[in-house]
């Protein structure tokens, strides 16, 4: 089985879909050339296809002409100054120097430069435009550049960045709350963990105790005299770049600047083992961490080298993979990977998960597939498998090299100047790759094993939720495994049978039976002798890109209680038996180089399968989606026996979640009781496997019920033959499977409170955290839906930016903010009204969580008395008129607004006309946007400012404790209602423990 893409030679049918770049005349990557190189050749220093150089003043620049997307530029300046040159009491420093950059600097004070990113419609988020890491810091702007003025302005910032920042205490006090409130986001069971991790791997070296967020009481008391010594240390112009536009007008006398120390990370022979018992851990894993020197790219031959690391680990990860897969399995899921942790140094990773109490099997397991690879290697096979996948996505990253967009070019440049990468042109990488690739021998690859031996700076770490093993239990296994490697008591790799057609017999073509042409999308609508409906579009935003996605009504609101807990696992259950005929491992094989991914959905009210593929394998999607309506999956039960023990470990672990009682409680406060929830240990009893397929096979059966929206680079000469095949050629049921037709479709039964609720979740934690959700119910009419769904999401979007402003720039209280809009059911065959929620959501210090509650309310009311100042409005349609310029190039958001069309409320048999009275209704709005209908729209949106909820999550604390916090709350002026239903709410928290695990 040949699994390289084919030659140019065999021309088949597959080849000749619609690729714009063959039709335009120029190259395609199958008719590259096959270079012969010469393995020590280098490559240029000088990075590829930018303007590159250094200023008088030591600033290096990179300038880049790119037009995807259009209009914006993407600017960074980076610096060669991190975490890592903090001494120890300047421990978070770096990162406070990068806060306070934007809060303010010589010319820009009081948060302006985030009032001038809104203002050109740049959204500001928290850390969204700077990064800091251990050795570098990167700020970045993305900006509309159709004003001239606007680049110079977004550069100026940067200027001001590089040294301006200014330090001022009022500053300081604002931002360090905002800091804290980071902080307190990883102090949870994953960020225990990682912290775990990074001081085992770093053991002896100074970036042990270097993360990034630093220390608690460096946060809360660092002064401004050590930050601005910090700044003015380091922040030099020689250690600096700017990337897109650079000429600083600097008048200073260029300083030297002082070197960056090097940090060493020294490398070890004996492995370093970690134990870590997460009481809050989602789940039980191992990790097997090397580092190593970073490689260098320097030659031909380094590139070669590089690829086949690459093919070594397609080809480990096939079988880590693959073992996942077999009767009871020593891991849920496992893979290797690779990555730069600080400047010189990498990672390679071989991380799984596993069942509780599972880890000492897993680790066994993951050590024994790396020597099987040292003592019988690759079989040629195995070879040709990860050729043919790093061979396909080589074309593919060719076919879109016009299509790299802006942000990416400048990350690349960033990571040029702070870490020596090398930029070498796509068009040349293609070259190498199709020069290199088919003669990489499985013996080579093989010998990458050599480089994971447990003495080569191995750390091995293992996560339990309780305490089940011993460092001790950890060595034996690394003696154990050892021990069978030098006596090669390890067996070799036994591999499976991969049929190779996807489709035995090609089915009977459907044909035409309607076509429409919708002049104002410019698609077109067939449907098909067995009723299914398909509406594609031609684009060529993206020239290896097509996105599909076929729904039909009638999902999980039809199911009675007792279908509802087995048919939710049937997609799970399908998904591993293998829906479209083939087990997934071995379909996998089957696809290796091509790229088609097909997935399937069902929700409330609809059932989907949907995906994307390169217009090379369009048929082979077909092919999957025609085997997804011919295929009946019956139990296996080797897999549903693997699948219910990683679900009941995955109910489990949401058990031990002290944040899920919270959720929980929240949704079930906001919609109701419901048995449409996550499944519980006692829901999971109910599940019938059997009953589950049944479900699954009656879903995608009927394509008659089915409307299929194609968007992406085809040609309709190719794709509608295929169509017709593939598609056409399922055969349509005698009878309705679904009895639905027109209004029978049932709403869920979600419903708000009648009246206000408010509620505090008490749960026990190992490190306090409190998160805070305000719903609103909002009712849209029926007449107006679209533009009223509209104003919603201005109405939320205005909400989060002055919540924002308020608690974390005045206040400096919080971190990040969210506000988000949900709406159910605007189906064409449901009429009632429609309901929604708009929640605010938050975390923040427990102390504070009440009286933030109440300064969000009373900015509510503020807003509904008073109305939205003219500049807020003007930066919310700026941001909205950016991000739709921005949407407009992309395939996903012509997919999303046929598919919108087609399901809303207003659609009645013309996609066409139904697309174009949305888009009025949305146009329509923006353009209409005032302080005075913002304020109409909120007093009519939300008309009771008093029917809301608030779902508070606390650490359990004790009740003495608990009373004793009281009057401190008090004083921060809560209002007595709240204070009221708290105090209702600490009396039934006695009763509360279902919410608490064990203490
Ligand atoms: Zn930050």
């Amino acid at each position: 089985m040949d699994l390289v893409p084919a030659d140019d030679s065999e021309t088949t049918g597959e080849q000749k879909m619609g690729l714009n770049s063959e039709t335009t005349g120029e190259q395609s990557f199958r008719s590259l050339e096959i270079l012969k190189l010469d393995m020590d050749k280098e490559f240029d220093e000088q990075p590829f296809g930018v303007d590159y150089g250094k200023l008088e003043n030591g600033l290096v620049y990179y300038v880049k002409c790119n037009s995807k997307p259009k209009k914006r530029a993407a600017l960074a300046l980076a610096v060669k100054v991190g975490s890592v040159l903090e001494e120890e009491d300047e421990r978070g420093v770096a990162h406070i120097v990068e806060h306070l950059a934007f809060s303010a600097t010589k010319k820009y004070a009081n948060h302006n430069i985030v009032k001038f990113l809104e203002s050109i419609g740049a959204k500001f988020g928290p850390c969204q435009n700077a990064t800091t890491y251990c050795d570098e810091t990167i700020y970045e702007l993305f900006v509309p550049i159709d004003k001239p003025e606007l680049l110079s302005e977004a550069i100026e910032v940067l200027a001001e960045f590089s040294s301006e920042i200014r330090f001022a205490e009022e500053d300081l006090e604002k931002e360090r709350g905002a800091v804290m409130e980071e902080y307190r986001e990883d102090r949870d069971a994953d960020g225990r963990i990682y912290d775990d991790y990074w001081t085992l791997v770093f053991q002896g070296s100074k970036y042990a105790e270097r993360l990034p967020i630093g220390l608690e009481n460096v946060i809360k008391t660092v002064s401004c005299q050590t930050l601005k010594q910090f700044y003015q240390k380091w922040y030099h112009m020689g250690n600096m770049a700017v990337i897109v536009v650079g000429d600083f007008s600097d008048t200073k006398v260029a300083l030297d600047p002082p070197p960056i120390p090097e940090f060493p990370v020294p490398s070890h022979e004996d492995p370093r083992f970690s134990y870590f018992v997460e009481p809050e851990a989602s789940e039980s894993a191992v990790c097997i961490n090397y580092t190593m020197p970073v490689d260098e790219l320097k030659t031909v031959k380094d590139y070669r080298d590089m690829l086949v690391t690459a093919m070594f680990r397609t080809a480990l990860n096939r079988r880590f993979y693959r073992i996942s897969r077999k009767k009871d399995p020593p891991y849920f899921s496992c893979s290797i990977d690779d990555g730069d942790l600080v400047r010189k140094v990498q990672a390679h990773t071989i991380e799984s998960t596993c069942k509780e109490n599972g880890s000492l099997e897993a680790l066994e397991s993951m050590l024994t597939e790396v020597a099987r690879v040292r003592l019988h290697g690759f079989t040629e096979r195995e070879i040709s498998v990860a050729r043919a996948i790093l061979m396909s996505s080589s074309e593919s990253e060719y076919m879109e090299r016009d299509q790299v967009k802006s942000t990416d070019l400048r990350d690349s440049y960033a990571q040029h100047f702070t870490d020596n990468v090398r930029i070498i042109a796509i068009e040349y990488e293609a070259q190498l790759d199709k020069s290199l690739l088919p003669d990489i021998l499985a013996s080579e690859v093989s010998k990458i094993a050599e480089k994971y031996w447990t003495s080569c700076s191995c750390s091995i770490q293992i996560v339990e939720p309780h305490a089940y093993a011993t460092i001790d239990d950890l060595k034996n296994i690394v003696m154990k495994i050892n021990k069978l490697e030098k006596e090669r008591s390890i067996s070799q790799w036994d591999d499976e049978h991969v049929p190779e057609e996807i489709v035995h017999s090609k089915p009977n073509a459907g044909n035409i039976v309607q076509q429409l042409e919708h002049d104002n999308i410019k698609a077109t609508e067939l449907i098909l002798s067995n009723g299914m409906r398909v509406c594609y579009k031609c684009t060529d935003f993206s020239n290896d890109q097509v996105l599909f996605n076929g729904f039909s009504y009638g999902g999980w609101s039809e199911l009675p209680e007792s279908m509802y807990f087995s048919a939710s696992m049937g997609p799970r259950f399908a998904q591993e038996i293998g829906p479209c005929g083939h087990r997934l491992s071995v379909l996998k094989d089957m696809l290796a180089g091509k790229r088609v991914n097909v997935n399937v959905a069902v929700t409330p009210y609809k059932r989907a399968f949907y995906g994307h593929c390169s217009p090379f394998h369009l048929e082979t999607a077909l092919q999957l989606v025609y085997k997804l309506f011919t295929t009946n999956v019956t139990p296996d039960d080797e897999v549903i026996e693997r699948v219910m023990k990683e679900k009941e470990d995955e109910i489990l672990s949401r058990e031990r979640d002290p944040y899920s009682p919270f959720f929980d409680r929240a949704s079930e406060i906001n919609y109701g009781k419901s048995f449409f929830r996550a499944l519980t240990g006692s829901d999971f009893q109910k599940v019938n496997p059997l009953k589950a397929c049944e479900y699954f096979n009656s879903c995608f059966k009927d394509p008659s019920t089915f409307t299929l929206v194609i968007v992406g680079n085809i040609d309709p000469t190719t794709a509608v033959p295929l169509i017709l095949q593939y598609l056409g050629g399922i055969q349509k049921p005698p009878k309705p499977i679904f009895h639905l037709n027109g209004d029978c479709i049932k709403g869920l039964p979600y419903e708000f409170p009648k009246t206000t609720i408010r509620e505090i979740v008490w749960s026990p934690m190992k490190e306090e955290k409190c998160m805070v959700r305000i719903s609103f119910p909002i009712d849209l009419k029926k007449g107006a839906m679209e533009e009223e769904n509209t104003h919603a999401h201005f109405l939320s979007q205005l909400l989060e930016t002055k919540l924002l402003q308020l608690l974390r720039f005045k206040h400096g209280k919080i971190y990040d903010l969210s506000v988000s809009k949900c709406v159910f059911g605007d189906l064409p065959c449901l009429t009632q009204d429609i309901h929604g929620v708009i929640t605010i959501s938050f975390s923040c210090d427990p102390k504070v969580s009440l009286k933030l509650v109440g300064l969000t309310l009373n900015e509510i009311s503020r807003l509904r008395e008073e109305g939205p100042l003219d500049e807020d409005v003007k930066s919310i349609v700026e941001i909205s008129q950016r991000n739709h310029e921005k949407r407009v190039e992309n395939n996903s958001y012509w997919l999303n607004r046929i598919l919108n069309s087609y399901q809303s409320r207003i659609y009645s048999g013309d996609v066409g006309a139904s697309f174009k009275i949305l888009g009025r209704a949305r146009s329509g709005v923006r353009k209409s946007l005032t302080p005075s209908t913002m304020q109409l729209a909120l007093q009519r949106l939300i008309p009771r400012k008093t029917l809301h909820t608030v779902v508070i999550l606390m650490p359990q604390i004790s009740w003495f404790e608990k009373l004793r916090s009281f009057p401190q709350w008090n004083s921060y002026g809560i209002d007595s209602k709240v204070l009221a239903a708290i105090a209702g709410l600490t009396v039934l928290a006695l009763g509360l423990h279902r919410y608490s695990q064990k203490s």
